[in-house]
């Protein structure tokens, strides 16, 4: 707006209104910045993971799994739950991966 002109408001009305966001990419926000992550880290891995969702993809995060410790070592690892692998495994935990030993760390 220029000197002079009077403003009627539409420029106001014309800002992006926030949106309420879906309640499970809110639970996830709150569990990755619970993990570590901040703010636009955890959006964007939100994004991942519904860009999953959306096509179907049965792959997991350990970021997403209650077994996945404060260290980073994987719990069913570390109780020897899973033949063969070490009890020190740290997963690495952005990346899809599927798992027998998988366990939500969002509960219904
Ligand atoms: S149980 Fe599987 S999905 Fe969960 S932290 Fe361990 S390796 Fe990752």
């Amino acid at each position: 707006m220029t000197a002079g002109q009077i403003s009627d408001g539409a420029q106001e009305l014309d800002a992006p209104v926030p949106q309420p966001l879906h309640p499970v990419t809110e639970a996830r926000l709150g569990l990755l910045m619970r993990r570590g992550f901040d703010e636009g880290a955890a959006i964007d891995l939100a994004h991942r993971l519904a860009a999953r969702d959306g096509d179907l993809d049965d792959r997991r995060l350990c970021v997403e799994c209650s077994r996945l410790q404060r260290d980073g070592v994987c719990f069913a690892a570390r109780m020897q739950w899973m033949p063969g692998v070490s009890q020190f495994l740290t997963p690495l935990p952005t990346t899809f991966q599927r798992c027998s030993f998988f366990d939500s760390a969002l509960k219904a």
